[in-house]
């Protein structure tokens, strides 16, 4: 599979909203808390991140390490 965003190159991880695939370049990333001490990592495209973040907060600027 070949990542849907830039279609060059090959899929790292597929959105975990829409399920598009995404290479290790155009993927965001962010880290959730689950209540009890863990953290897991979460993959989305663009689109779906922007609806993740707080409002108001550029993508390309929102870091979460
Ligand atoms: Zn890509
Ligand atoms: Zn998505």
């Amino acid at each position: 599979m070949v990542c849907k965003v830039c279609h060059e190159k090959d899929t790292f991880v597929n959105c975990f909203d829409c399920g598009i695939p995404l290479c290790s370049d155009c993927v965001k990333t962010d880290l959730y808390g689950t209540g009890c001490g863990c953290i897991g990592a979460i993959y989305m495209c663009r689109d779906c991140f922007k609806e993740w973040i707080p409002a108001g907060v550029p993508v390309d600027s929102y870091n979460p390490f």
